[in-house]
């Protein structure tokens, strides 16, 4: 290959910089010229590609977010809209593509790759960690450490006051962010997509710490975690308090600052590996497949398994966490 674009996609996550900085020095170092593409595949369909050298990757090691900027693009959803991303990209004498993205994003690269001759590889950016092939995805061990230190400081508001705080992380349909960062910050009880939890149960379970006289309690609830449907965290909280008047609940929704921040040490090391295995992969002359680490080596993963196949979630986590909050 001479010729290499780089562009990110889908929901953004710490350390997608760290994995654009790997891709771009390691082609260099290969000899391989690199344009970076803005916002994703909307900038290919706009034709906003951008020559990338060393120098224009300094210094963003530490940082949050994506200098190529990210975005959801409808267009490329369409077979027209990939076919001019397609002519744009081959009019710049691009030969091979790095998406660094989720799920959506290896659904439209995988479509991509099948429909024209630029082969592509992806790197998984996600805090969610929900994709099959790969330990860890890039952007979820900085989101866990973002979650409890925040469930940290809501713990010594919440014990100071005797309070029983739920505390929403992101999650719709994975509970991984949820589930570690619930261990991590010793939380009560853990409320994840994968496991129904009876609302008896939850009501229980708070009745029983409060008779044990704990100080504070905290729940931890994945966005997509069963009950949430119905009205949120918001909700749910209400129904508990409805039914146990005594307890002091408060409510606290994380959001967006779950994504933000410096890239921990796991993640920067996680995209630098992530990011050269990529373009290693292109130079062997791989195509339709995402890197990942299993057992501390680098897999190459179809983008159909990535996308099809289930990653489970630890459950005995949960049962952990009953037997240390007693
Ligand atoms: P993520 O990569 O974080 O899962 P999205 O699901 O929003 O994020 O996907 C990012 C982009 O990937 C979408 O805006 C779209 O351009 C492209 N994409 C997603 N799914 C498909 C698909 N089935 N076919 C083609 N392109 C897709």
């Amino acid at each position: 290959i001479k010729k290499l674009a780089v562009l990110t996609s889908g929901g953004d996550a710490p350390g997608m910089n760290v994995a654009i900085r790997a891709v771009v020095r390691t082609a260099i170092y290969h000899g391989i010229e690199v344009v970076g593409v803005m916002e994703g595949y909307a900038g290919m369909i706009r034709n906003d590609f951008r020559p990338m050298k060393s120098r224009d990757v300094s210094d963003i090691i530490s940082k949050g977010g994506t200098i190529l900027k990210t975005a959801r693009c409808e267009e490329f959803r369409t077979k027209e809209g990939r076919a001019i991303a397609y002519e744009n990209a081959k009019a710049q004498g691009i030969d091979a593509l790095v998406v660094i993205g989720g799920d959506g994003s290896f659904q439209g690269a995988k479509l991509f790759s099948e429909e024209f001759d630029i082969p592509t590889v992806g790197i998984p950016g996600t805090i969610d960690n929900d994709l099959f092939g790969t330990d860890s995805t890039i952007g979820y061990d900085t989101a866990l450490n973002t979650v409890v230190s925040a469930v940290d400081k809501i713990r010594d508001t919440a014990t100071s006051h005797k309070r029983v705080f739920f505390v929403e992380v992101m999650g719709r349909d994975a509970g991984f962010l949820a589930l570690r960062s619930g261990i991590g910050s010793g939380a009560e009880a853990i409320l994840i997509p994968e496991v129904q939890t009876p609302y008896d149960k939850l009501k229980q379970f708070l009745n029983d710490k409060t008779k044990g006289h704990k100080s504070s309690s905290i729940v931890i609830v994945a966005e997509g975690a069963e009950g949430m449907k119905e009205g949120g965290v918001f909700k749910l909280a209400e129904r508990v308090n409805e039914d146990y008047p005594e307890l002091d609940i408060r409510v606290s929704v994380l959001g967006h600052m779950q994504r933000g921040g410096a890239p921990s040490a796991f993640d920067r090391v996680l995209a630098s590996q992530l990011g050269e295995a990529a373009v290693v992969a292109l130079m062997d002359d791989q195509q339709s497949v995402m890197v990942g680490i299993q057992n501390n080596k680098i897999s190459h993963v179809p983008f159909n398994q990535a996308i099809k196949n289930k990653k489970n979630v630890n459950l005995d986590l949960l049962k952990l966490a009953e037997i240390l909050s007693i």
